[in-house]
């Protein structure tokens, strides 16, 4: 076998350098632990981006996908298959949203979002100069639809030009989206807690401010729970917090678990007056493989009862952080809901991450100056306290 050293100079060669990527080769993972292929042991707090919400290696969750590679892995949907249908129906169930489109990727489900809000406006004055309303410092993906309305100019800056009418407002400042709002919006397109951003959870009057806004201009809520999502905040999906519910939202990341797959669902007043048969497509959304990981992963919540262990040990986690705002003068603050928190330093945080690796810990940052906690749901209050002793002898060092 070949060091990790080796490995690392191979796809350095090979791979398209889009990513400064950890120097470390990941080969197996049990639970919240990741082993790297010289069998260094890692706690994770990443969780693959927040995705691997219920910890590597589940023996449930690993046999209903061999059950469903060894029956039937792709049709296309020029058919029917019934891990998708179970899926829509699971889905609705948990979101209380009406109708469903399965997709490959989180940037996927968000062009569709973008796609549907759009068809609705024209299929209501026929115009074709809607405009968007998105929020600075989001993420939305890096497709040229999601990196349109992605409020990080660098990340835009040499694909230009964008898709055209995105206007940017300001996260939790009701008074820049009502500056931007024209008698061509057709959509107001927000992360309900900004990941990548730097963990800015919507605040409730700014949510309910929005929703009034939108209703009585008929203007389309579209919540990107893509990050936030699959029981990260301790609700199923964070909106379901604040006593609203969008007329659109995408899904993905943990949805699958690590199997890629996303969705924007929609209600069905939206459903009825936009995309139609031809709008839209994709080849692999929804294949059965692909929506059986949704349904174990569903299934898994519920028997699991992961969103009562994220509202615990969530809990938990914020209180541990705060020990740490009080006890160090590099850290300002904490922000965050459940298992998805921040820690804002005043200074870059990449020597600790680094630290912290070194010695068996996998943190990551959102910005420079912001380390983001997104560990699989199932982790313990031992796992936030073993978490908190290798943090803390980054931050004496
Ligand atoms: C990760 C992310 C996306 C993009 O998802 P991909 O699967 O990487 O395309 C979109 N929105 C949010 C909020 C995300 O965190």
């Amino acid at each position: 076998m070949e060091s990790m050293k080796e490995y690392i100079e191979e796809a350095e060669k090979d791979l398209l350098h889009t990513y400064n990527r950890y120097q470390v080769v990941l080969d197996k993972g049990d639970g919240v632990y990741l082993y790297d292929i010289e069998g260094k042991k890692y706690l994770d707090f990443c969780s693959g981006i927040a995705v691997f919400a219920l910890g590597y290696n589940n023996q449930k969750y690993n046999d209903a996908l061999k059950a469903q590679i060894d029956k039937l892995i792709h049709t296309s949907n020029y058919y029917y298959n019934v891990p998708a249908i179970e899926a829509a129906k699971k889905m609705k169930r948990v979101s209380g949203m009406d109708r469903v489109f399965f997709t490959n990727s989180g940037a996927e489900a968000v062009e569709g979002a973008i796609k549907a809000a759009r068809k609705y406006a024209y299929l209501k004055d026929g115009c074709t100069d809607h405009e968007i309303i998105a929020m600075e410092h989001s993420f939305h993906g890096r497709t040229m639809g999601a990196l349109s309305v992605t409020g990080n100019p660098k990340y835009r800056e040499a694909f230009q030009p964008m898709i055209g009418n995105i206007r940017f407002a300001k996260m939790n400042d009701f008074e820049s989206v009502l500056e931007n709002v024209t008698d061509k919006t057709c959509a107001i397109l927000f992360e309900t807690v900004q990941g990548e951003g730097g963990i800015y959870p919507a605040e409730e009057s700014f949510m309910k401010q929005v929703k009034a806004l939108c209703e009585e201009r008929d203007i389309l809520l579209i919540l990107d729970e893509i990050q936030c999502g699959v029981g990260r905040t301790g609700y199923m999906y964070a909106w379901q917090k604040y006593g609203i519910k969008p007329d659109i939202m995408t899904s993905a990341k943990a949805l699958g678990c690590g199997v890629p797959v996303g969705a924007f669902l929609m209600t069905e007043k939206v459903a009825a007056n936009s995309l139609t048969s031809g709008d839209h497509g994709t080849t692999y959304g929804g294949n059965p493989l692909a929506a059986s990981a949704i349904n174990i992963v569903l299934d898994l919540f519920e028997e699991n009862h992961i969103i009562d262990n994220v509202k615990e040990v969530g809990a938990y986690l914020a209180e541990k952080l705060d020990t740490l705002v009080a006890e160090y003068d590099c850290i300002e603050t904490r922000r965050g809901i459940g298992l998805m928190q921040g820690l804002v330093f005043n200074k870059p945080v990449g020597d600790i991450i680094t630290k912290a690796l070194e010695k068996g810990l996998i943190l990551i940052n959102a910005g420079t100056d912001i380390i983001r906690f997104v560990p699989p749901l199932i982790i313990t209050k031992a796992n936030v306290d073993e978490m908190i002793v290798i943090l803390r002898d980054c931050l004496e060092e």
